[in-house]
């Protein structure tokens, strides 16, 4: 069934805890608190399928299960295939092993300098500054350290991390994720971002956050103060459904926006929950109303307890092919395969391109209609000096 959805409603409201107080259900404390974290928790607000119940105990020693609140209420609870539920109630899938699967799959151990840190590409680091989330992506490509449910014993080294940076010229781009890192208090998130911005090197900094969707009553006005004063802060926000976009979050982007960060999404490509073009379509036109600019959609990583999200790559190009042209530039992501074992983000492409030769390039617009681009440079007249014949000239 195709997807549809009230383009004019904004989700909103307190939903099964409308008798908390308001002031309660807008502090992002009282959320963390009141987390559904436990099988016992969950069976309370709704019935769960065999499959789920038996990964609900899995998970314990794997990647622990945390729903928010506010991220339970999105959930269909009459719907066993809700893209809410698949992305934060955990299955027995989890516990299929393949082969192709890996625990590091993008190799960060290997390219970790000192505890935490990720030095990758050339010009920029990864800075992982925390390992717990608000609540726990089923899919996380972190499940290994996020949540110590598998005793990774991760500890960030702040100080050697940020020695490292200091001494190192080349870097200029700093992305602050974990974890999710405005789990943090404000006076930490100020303290790091005060030693960064002293680092002459770094021009641009940048955070990966899911709490703008799992908890979005963590962007206060104070949050927002703070990335003012340390400025320009990107953010890249991780919606994955429109049903994620919801009034709340909504707000939250403006706060964030309005302190002058400006903000990208990233979606993983996620069996069940948004491999669809509608859906997609859908998302990315939410997005942008939201001031959020769709930045990546990865192909799902080849995690360990993850093959039941995995898609056909096929179907991302898909994906691509329906909205580029067919809406917004703007709205449309760059799809990417993140190279397993460590080879960075690689952007995956429907090809428009028929030939290229030094004559001429041939491709292929959005509708499949072919058309020509010349190389050459074939004067009509002659030029000013009358003394030289029109020649193809080769670029
Ligand atoms: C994704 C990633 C980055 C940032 O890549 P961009 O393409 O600049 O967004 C940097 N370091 C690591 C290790 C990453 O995985």
């Amino acid at each position: 069934m195709p997807y549809t959805e009230d383009r004019a409603a904004w989700y909103e409201g307190q939903g099964l805890w409308a008798h908390v107080s308001e002031n309660n259900w807008k502090d992002w404390l009282w959320h963390l608190k009141n987390r559904i974290t436990s099988l016992e928790q969950l069976e309370q607000y709704m019935t769960l399928t065999p499959e789920e119940r038996a990964g609900c105990l899995f998970a314990k020693g794997k990647l622990a299960m945390a729903i928010t609140p506010y991220f339970f209420n999105l959930i269909d609870r009459n719907d066993l295939n809700c893209p809410i539920r698949r992305q934060v109630i955990p299955r027995i899938d989890e516990s299929i092993v393949s082969t192709e699967e890996m625990l590091d799959s993008l190799g960060e151990d290997e390219h970790s300098p000192v505890p935490g840190l990720v030095h990758r590409y050339p010009d920029r680091v990864l800075f992982l500054v925390t390992d717990r989330c608000a609540s726990y992506c089923r899919y996380c490509t972190r499940s290994r350290l996020v949540s110590n449910a598998q005793g990774y014993n991760f500890h960030p080294e702040y100080e050697q991390a940020l020695r490292y940076i200091e001494a190192h010229p080349e870097v200029r781009d700093v992305l602050l994720s974990g974890g999710d890192p405005l789990l943090l208090s404000d006076k930490k998130l100020d303290h790091l971002l005060s030693r960064l911005r002293a680092i002459p090197h770094v021009e641009f900094i940048r955070i990966g956050s899911r709490i703008p969707v799992f908890l979005p009553q963590r962007v206060t006005p104070e949050l927002g103060k703070i990335f003012e004063k340390h400025g320009p802060i990107w953010m890249s926000i991780h919606v994955n459904h429109p049903k994620e976009a919801t009034r709340e979050l909504k707000d939250a982007c403006e706060r964030l926006s309005f302190a002058g960060v400006p903000l990208g999404n990233q979606s993983v490509l996620l069996r069940g929950v948004n491999d669809d073009p509608e859906v997609i379509k859908a998302l990315v036109h939410r997005l942008l109303r939201m001031r959020v600019r769709p930045y990546y959609l990865y192909q799902m990583d080849l995690i360990t307890s993850g093959s039941h999200f995995k898609t056909d790559v096929r179907k991302g190009i898909e994906i691509i092919k329906e909205l580029r042209g067919h809406t917004t530039g703007y709205a449309v992501p760059q799809y990417v395969i993140d190279a397993p074992g460590g080879g960075g983000k690689v952007p995956i492409n429907p090809d428009y391109l028929e030939k290229i030769t030094d004559e001429e390039v041939v491709f292929r617009n959005y509708e499949g209609r072919e058309f020509r681009y010349p190389l050459t440079r074939t004067p009509v007249t002659a030029p000013a000096s009358g003394e030289l014949l029109p020649v193809k000239v080769q670029l």
